[in-house]
């Protein structure tokens, strides 16, 4: 049957055998844990699963059969050709499995499916990137006297504990435990309660591909349960997160608290988009700046949600994009024609319509969108644009997460650069114009990891690869991607020899 036939991917989805356990040393295991959960499709409201919240025993089973695993070598102390031919194993097996991987992310957390699907090819991409520049690394030889040998070298944290959030579940999955592995390490990783399903396929996947048991261990669970008691564990090494800043928050206190576990936060964003005077194709860059807002309905970590625009092009723009919001095609995230898919829960929906409404009581003009998508049912919620809010307003100051943007005007662009920089994320920023000087001055001044000119931010844009970036601000720390990404999985190490 054609794929892009919506029948094709109700009855696919009705096929899955879902296997919701834990997989702890190379097997799906039963846990009792702290009792179970249910992953909920915010479509129609059904229950997708009943996970189990892993408790302390299997919390430290896991970890204990990664320290294992990690002394005993036979992941770790293989060479990075060795390893980077299991993750290029991987890697197909991503692609050869994607139709499944990408039904249950868009059955747990809402995203359609014509988004999904290329996800996981994204996803693919990734480890074949990551398995090619394992094999560039080099270490380094010292200078030194003839009578000795000095290097410096990198070597794995040892246990990586990874906690990710729901909003590309298998994505950011991937992107995290694969340099990690790629490194040598053994990593526990603690997905989303929202969306845990393609996580635990990725781990079946992995091992299938020759990952050792114990090197990868994925326990599903609570983030105040479960994952507290992994970035709580004395013997994790490394804790590795995508989430919200109020978590990293509570996350470095865990470390603090416990054995100062190396961390990397990848938090929260409220990018920037800045539209400068000399502009090529406006219908283009309005085109660009709506779907960089509402593409996953909004729920992107980099999704530029203040757009600040050079007075001359406020109207003109604002048309555009209004024209362009309203004429977005909602749907049931499995019609491969869906545009815009529900909210991945009903407390995402309920945060979107109450930062709106504050918005919207305070005196901002709601210029599209606005309200929930009744037609709809489920978690939607109608793209939307604000005007006249003020942008030291709670709603162009903290993330939503939703297909919602606030727009305003800017008279110089020292003025558009102290607003952008005027708020406490520094995750992304995107610039719009053809004066290139220009946009060269702003992009090193702007807050932000990375910084799109002329094309919206996107977690993995398709036509770069090896980018390395870097949040800034209360967006967190710790470098993703490229050859940084891998290092950000070692420690450095000297080693010296006395020869004579
Ligand atoms: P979240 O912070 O609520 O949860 C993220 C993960 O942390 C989940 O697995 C959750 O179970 C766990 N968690 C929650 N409380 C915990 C605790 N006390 N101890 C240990 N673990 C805990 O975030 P979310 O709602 O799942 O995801 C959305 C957020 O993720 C947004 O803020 C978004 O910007 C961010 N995000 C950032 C990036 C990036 O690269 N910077 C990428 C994707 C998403």
């Amino acid at each position: 049957m054609n794929p892009t036939v919506q029948p094709h991917w109700h009855q696919r989805a009705s096929q899955l055998h879902i296997d919701p356990r834990a997989f702890i040393h190379g097997e799906r295991v039963d846990v009792h844990g702290w009792g179970r959960f249910n992953s909920i499709n915010p479509q129609d409201g059904a229950i997708v699963a009943s996970l189990p919240s892993c408790g302390q025993a299997e919390v430290d089973r896991a970890v204990e059969s990664s320290r294992k695993a990690f002394q005993q070598g036979s992941w770790s102390q293989r060479s990075p050709y060795e390893r980077s031919r299991v993750l290029l194993k991987l890697a197909d097996a991503l692609e050869n499995n994607q139709e499944e991987l990408a039904l249950l992310d868009s059955l747990e957390m809402g995203m359609p499916i014509s988004s999904a699907l290329p996800d996981i090819q994204v996803a693919a991409g990734i480890v074949r990137g990551v398995a090619e520049r394992v094999n560039q690394l080099s270490e380094q030889l010292l200078p030194s006297a003839p009578s000795t040998l000095a290097l410096n070298l990198r070597v794995p944290h040892g246990v990586v504990g990874a906690i990710t959030p729901w909003n590309f579940p298998l994505y950011v999955a991937v992107a995290k435990i694969v340099p990690a592995l790629a490194m040598g390490n053994s990593v526990v990783l603690k997905p989303s309660e929202l969306a845990s399903l393609s996580s635990l396929r990725l781990a079946d996947l992995a091992h299938a591909a020759g990952i050792p048991a114990g090197v990868l261990n994925v326990i599903p669970g609570l983030g105040t349960e479960t994952g507290r008691l992994l970035a709580l564990h004395m013997d994790v090494d490394c804790l590795s997160f995508t989430g919200s800043t109020n978590t990293g928050r509570v996350l470095m206190q865990y470390a603090a608290q416990s054995n100062l576990k190396a961390l990397l936060l990848e938090c929260g964003g409220k990018s920037p988009q800045i539209v400068l005077d000399d502009l090529g194709d406006l219908d283009a860059v309005a085109e660009a700046i709506v779907h960089g807002y509402v593409w996953n309905s909004g729920q992107v970590c980099v999704a530029g949600t203040r757009i600040l625009v050079t007075r001359k092009l406020y109207t003109p723009l604002m048309e555009r994009m209004v024209a362009r919001l309203d004429a977005q095609r909602s749907g049931d995230p499995l019609d491969a024609a869906t545009q815009l898919g529900p909210l991945a829960s009903a407390v995402q929906l309920e945060r979107v319509a109450s930062m709106v409404e504050a918005a919207r009581s305070s005196g901002a003009k709601v210029v599209a969108g606005g309200a929930r998508d009744e037609a709809m049912g489920g978690c939607h919620y109608r793209p939307t644009l604000v005007a006249e809010v003020p942008h030291s307003h709670p709603f162009m100051q903290e993330e939503i997460f939703g297909p919602v943007a606030g727009i305003l005007p800017f008279d110089s662009p020292e003025q558009a650069l102290h607003l952008a920089n005027d708020c406490q994320f520094g995750l992304a920023a995107t610039l719009w114009t053809r004066d290139f000087y220009l946009a060269n001055q702003m992009a090193r001044r702007v807050h932000g990891g990375p910084v799109t000119v002329n094309a919206v931010a996107r977690p993995a844009p398709g036509f770069v690869t090896g980018a390395s970036v870097e949040p800034a601000r209360v967006s967190g720390f710790g470098s993703e991607g490229g050859m940084a990404g891998l290092l950000a999985y070692t420690r450095a190490k000297n080693v010296q020899f006395r020869l004579a």
